[in-house]
C-alpha cells in the first residue's frame, strides 16, 4: 500500500474515530500552512489532511483497511470501493490554503462620492448656454490633516489585533477538522492600523462639510433632463481619497410662449378673421429680438409660419432650431346689428349663405397636418 494513513496520522489500527480526529488536529496545528508556509510542511499538512479524509469516514477507512486507497495512484478506481466518486479534496486544500493568501490591510483613502446638483435654467439660457455659480454643500479635503484623519505630527498605529494585516483569522469547525477563515480585523476596521489621535477638525475622516461654489460652463442645446458631468468635482473621499464627480441635472423652466421640441420652437398667434383675410403684421418676442411677422392675406386657421435658425442652438454641433408660429383664426362670435349686417352681405357676395361644406378623410394626426401645411409654402 502507497500510502500508510495510519503511520501519517501516528495512530494504530485500531484507534477510535475520536483519536483519529484528534491526532489530525494536533498536527495540522502544527503543520497548518498559515503557521509553517514552507512548502515542505504543506506538503505534510496534505498529506495528514488525506489521510484524515480517508480515517474519519467509517465507510472509506473500511474500504481503505480492505485495501483500497482513493489517494493511490490508480487506487481507488481500480480497487472499486471508491469508484472515482471523488473526493473534494481540491475544495478543501483550497479552504485551507485560500486562507494563507492575504488580502492585506485595506487603504483608508477611498473615492468620495458623486454628486448631483439641480441647476434651473430658462429658455433663453438652455438655447444659447451660460455659465452658472453654483453653491454646493460638500466635503473637502481637512486642511488641518491634509486628508490623514490623525492630529498634527501623529500618525496611524499598527493595529495590535492584527498585526497590521488587516484581517483576522478564525478557526471553524468542519467534517474534517478545523478551517481558518479571514474576516476583516474588528479592531481596525480592516485598515490594519489605529488612528489614535484623531485630527480634531474633521474627528479622523480626513475630510470636512463645507459650502463650495463653483463656476460652471453650461452649454447652449442642453434641455431637461440632461446631466452633464463634472469630472473630478464631486464629495472628496475620506481619508485623503480621490474626489468622485458632481453632474449637474438640468431643469428647463417652462417658457410663457415657447413650447419646446427637440431645439424647435413652438407657439400660437391668435389673430381675429378679418386680419387673416386681409392679411397683417403682428410682433413676436423671439429668443433674440422682437421680430415683424407677415400674415398673409387668406391665410387659414392652423396655418404654421416658420421663423428658420430662431429656435434652440443644436448642442454640440453649428445651427439652430427653428420657431413655428402656430396661426389660429378667430370666428367672431358677438356681432352686433351693423357687423351682423355687413357679414351678411360679404356672405351674399361670396354666394356663401348656404355653402354645402367640404369634407376631407378624417382622423389624421396632428404632424401629417402640420407636413401638409409645410409642403404647401
Ligand atoms: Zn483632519
Ligand atoms: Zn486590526
Amino acid at each position: 500500500m502507497a500510502n500508510d494513513y495510519y503511520a501519517t496520522l501516528g495512530v494504530r489500527r485500531d484507534a477510535s474515530a475520536d483519536e483519529v480526529k484528534k491526532a489530525y488536529r494536533r498536527l495540522a496545528r502544527e503543520l497548518h500552512p498559515d503557521v509553517n508556509p514552507d512548502p515542505e510542511t504543506q506538503e505534510k499538512f496534505k498529506e495528514i489532511t488525506q489521510a484524515y479524509e480517508v480515517l474519519s469516514d467509517p465507510k472509506k477507512r473500511e474500504m481503505y483497511d480492505l485495501g483500497a486507497d482513493p489517494f493511490a495512484p490508480g487506487g481507488g478506481a481500480g480497487a472499486g470501493g471508491f469508484g472515482g466518486a471523488g473526493f473534494p479534496f481540491s475544495d478543501i486544500m483550497d479552504a485551507f490554503f485560500g486562507t494563507s493568501t492575504s488580502r492585506g490591510p485595506r487603504s483608508r483613502a477611498r473615492r468620495g462620492r458623486n454628486a448631483t446638483l439641480r441647476v434651473e435654467l430658462d429658455l433663453a439660457e438652455t438655447a444659447f448656454g451660460t455659465t452658472r455659480e453654483l453653491s454646493i454643500d460638500t466635503a473637502v479635503a481637512c486642511a488641518t490633516c491634509e486628508g490623514s484623519g490623525c492630529a498634527p505630527g501623529t500618525h496611524p498605529e499598527t493595529c495590535e489585533t492584527c498585526h497590521g494585516r488587516g484581517e483576522v483569522q478564525q478557526v471553524q469547525r468542519s467534517f474534517l477538522g478545523q478551517v481558518m477563515t479571514a474576516r476583516p480585523c474588528p479592531a481596525c476596521g480592516g485598515f490594519g492600523s489605529v488612528i489614535r489621535n484623531p485630527c480634531a477638525e474633521c474627528s479622523g475622516d480626513g475630510r470636512v462639510r463645507t459650502r463650495r461654489t463653483v463656476k460652471v460652463k453650461i452649454p447652449a442645446g442642453v434641455e431637461n433632463g440632461i446631466h452633464i458631468q463634472l469630472a473630478g468635482e464631486g464629495e472628496v473621499g475620506p481619508g485623503g481619497g480621490p474626489p468622485g464627480d458632481l453632474f449637474l441635472e438640468i431643469v428647463e423652466k417652462p417658457h410663457p410662449i415657447f413650447e419646446r421640441e427637440g431645439d424647435d420652437l413652438h407657439c400660437t398667434v391668435e389673430i381675429p378673421m378679418t386680419a387673416a383675410a386681409l392679411g397683417t403684421s403682428v410682433t413676436v418676442e423671439t429668443l433674440d429680438a422682437a421680430e415683424p411677422v407677415d400674415i398673409k392675406p387668406g391665410t387659414q386657421s392652423g396655418q404654421v409660419i416658420t421663423l428658420y435658425g430662431r429656435g434652440v442652438r443644436h448642442l454640440n454641433e453649428s445651427g439652430r432650431g427653428d420657431l413655428m408660429i402656430h396661426v389660429n383664426v378667430e370666428t367672431p362670435g358677438k356681432l352686433d346689428e351693423e357687423q351682423e349686417e355687413l357679414l351678411r352681405r360679404l356672405a351674399k357676395l361670396r354666394g356663401e349663405e348656404r355653402p354645402p361644406g367640404k369634407f376631407a378623410p378624417g382622423q389624421r394626426g396632428m404632424f401629417s397636418r402640420l407636413r401638409d401645411v409645410f409642403n404647401q409654402h
